[in-house]
């Protein structure tokens, strides 16, 4: 199960879902694995430091907060595409001194405050460069080594066709290290591990034309309005891409990002996501939230998912 009803109500001015009761998969749905009560695992690989937390923050401090394990990883430093902050200190003064090391810590800092908002202890990052993203079979063999450490049951990462071509690539790179990870290791010191669901988190803001020829089935989305503030400071920390402070773009960011799939799910935010393939039930699975969709008016219904709870 990966959502859970908000139980407050709108009346008080925050969150509140005014549909009816859950319908809890059962013991029978889970009986050739682990119940669901044992706790699962979750790994988030993103491309660049923040990617984990705009795309699946939400997510991941839901898994947090049901007491399963979360470690987010991060593949590239991003300093030379991402630190907003000295790329324009450089179009300014073109002989500032760039310290890469001090300039990498900076932003691993930020992504490690981030976590935190979210419960998440576990961050690891790789220092790749992101001047130039490519499938490599170092940083495969390095994402599938960080799976068969953390044996997560399952694993997010970006929509392999994205049009953020880094972005692409690395899902590209980890959906190659799953299958990596399975396969048997010889180096003495990691085992195989299977993992059991992949997911992919979509683009929105980068609409190019190769995310336009790609369609994007989503599936699954998570409700994550009772989790909205957390991720929403969580992303004012990436301080480097002028989030945090009086600037409104993180604001407007989950917003829109996390409000449009919202409005498709009847709720104020969701984050949306892709399975790699098909999960197997014992009946045609219907999620609780649509089995309480008519439970009050439409009214009720639009002014619960119509809300907008960050503050300016
Ligand atoms: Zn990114």
């Amino acid at each position: 199960m990966l959502v859970e009803c908000v139980q407050s109500s709108y009346e008080t001015g925050s969150k509140g879902c005014p549909y009816g009761a859950p319908n809890e998969p059962t013991a029978a749905d889970y009986s050739r694995g682990k119940s669901m009560g044992d706790g699962i695992s979750v790994l988030s690989v993103g491309a660049h430091r923040k990617d984990a937390i705009i795309h699946s923050g939400g997510t991941l401090a839901k898994h947090v907060n049901r007491g399963d394990r979360v470690c987010v990883l991060s593949v590239t430093h991003g300093v030379r595409t991402h630190h907003h902050r000295v790329q324009d200190e450089l179009v300014k003064n073109p002989n500032t001194v760039v310290d890469m090391d001090a300039l990498m810590a900076e932003i691993e800092a930020e992504l490690d405050a981030a976590a935190a908002e979210l419960g998440i202890t576990d961050v690891r990052c790789f220092r790749y460069d992101d001047a130039v993203v490519t499938e490599d079979k170092e940083i495969i063999r390095d994402i599938a080594d960080v799976i068969c450490d953390f044996r997560p049951d399952v694993v997010i990462t970006h929509w392999p066709q994205d049009g953020h071509a880094a972005h692409g690539y690395v899902g590209q790179m980890t959906r190659l290290a799953v299958e990596t990870a399975a396969a048997v290791q010889t180096d003495g010191v990691h085992e195989s591990h299977y993992i059991k669901a992949l997911y992919y988190h979509i683009p929105i803001v980068d609409a190019t034309v190769f995310d336009n020829l790609t369609p994007k089935p989503v599936t699954t989305l998570v409700d994550i309005t009772d989790v909205i503030q957390q991720k929403y400071r969580a992303m004012n920390h990436f301080r480097h891409q002028y989030y945090g402070g009086e600037d409104p773009f993180n604001r407007a960011e989950i917003e829109i990002l996390d409000g449009i799939f919202g409005l498709a799910g009847k709720v104020p935010y969701v984050e949306p996501f892709i399975p790699h393939k098909p999960a197997v039930f014992d009946h045609l699975p219907v999620s609780k939230y649509d089995m309480g969709h008519t439970a009050g008016t439409i009214e009720e219904g639009l002014r619960y998912s119509g809300q907008m709870l960050l503050e300016p």
